[in-house]
């Protein structure tokens, strides 16, 4: 059986009501936290709604008001161009992986099967001299980025 009357859950607030209230008085309850209205743009505050009205006045958010549109039209223009910029070398680097891929292929489809192993040793030595070459050649300042 549904209890007669509840009390809020929110902090500071003693209301009570009947169950069938309950979401209603969510919805206007004082006490109860919300985000600034300003949010969506990058206040961080959350205040109860009975002082929400004193926070958007001192909000620094509401002060720049004006400037949103300076500042997210330009924002914007710059994210739809990095993207674009970020689709188009995703279709270039897979059109050079692709055809690197095709050389590799058919350089290797012109290699005598007898040969391939050495090559393979080869290039395996070749990575390791490389690899010894970059340590000895490490600069310090990298050791303390990797650090
Ligand atoms: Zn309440
Ligand atoms: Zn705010």
């Amino acid at each position: 059986m549904l209890p007669l009357s509840v009390e809020c859950v929110n902090d500071g607030c003693s209301a009570r009501f009947t169950p069938l209230l309950s979401r209603y008085h969510t919805s206007v309850c004082p006490q109860s936290l919300h985000s600034c209205l300003y949010h969506s743009v990058g206040c961080p505050v959350t205040v109860r709604r009975v002082e929400m009205e004193s926070h958007i006045v001192s909000c620094p958010y509401k002060k720049i008001e004006g400037l949103f549109p300076h500042i997210f039209r330009p924002i914007k223009q710059l994210q739809t161009a990095v993207s674009t910029v970020e689709r188009r070398h995703w279709f270039m680097l897979s059109d050079l992986r692709r055809n690197l891929q095709i050389q590799i292929d058919q350089l290797r489809s012109v290699i005598p099967p007898h040969l391939v192993a050495q090559n393979d040793e080869a290039a395996a030595a070749t990575t390791q001299n490389e690899e010894r070459h970059q340590v000895t050649t490490a600069q310090p300042g990298n050791k303390c980025l990797e650090s």
